[in-house]
């Protein structure tokens, strides 16, 4: 079983409001082989909602709003569905502050990307979850 990002099973979960539809993860979920998740809207936050980076291992929206504690409740709400579905894989969208993995914005909101893992896929990674990108 995999848990993979809402948005790439073509939630509309973005901070924009739009999704990422990926027919690969669309498919495992048909196939009821994939349980999408979005932490940012299981952390309490809007949809939409301003765009947020890391920031010193924080996570600010560009206005300066400290969203950490949204980031983190809703991984960590992610996280019990993954253990409960028995997920040992995760595929997750590249590049955001909770799915990213290896690899996320920098912090200053001008798209450069730094090494580094968004908190949700932190939290996966910690638990022994398997984390790939689309
Ligand atoms: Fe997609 Fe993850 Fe962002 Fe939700 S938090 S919109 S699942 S990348």
């Amino acid at each position: 079983m995999y848990i993979v990002s809402g948005c790439l099973a073509g939630l509309c979960c973005r901070y924009d409001g739009r999704d990422n539809a990926d027919e690969r993860v669309m498919g495992l979920v048909r196939e009821g082989r994939a349980v999408p998740v979005c932490p940012e809207q299981l952390g309490g936050l809007p949809t939409p909602r301003p765009a947020c980076e890391i920031v010193s291992n924080r996570v600010l929206t560009e206005k300066g709003v400290d969203v950490t504690d949204n980031f983190l409740r809703g991984a960590e709400e992610c996280l019990k569905l993954a253990k409960m579905v028995g997920a040992r894989k995760a595929i997750l969208k590249a590049r955001s502050p909770s799915c990213g993995s290896g690899m996320v914005y920098d912090g200053t909101f001008s798209s450069k990307l730094v090494e580094g893992d968004g908190l949700f896929a932190a939290i996966l990674k910690r638990e022994g979850i398997e984390v790939e990108t689309e």
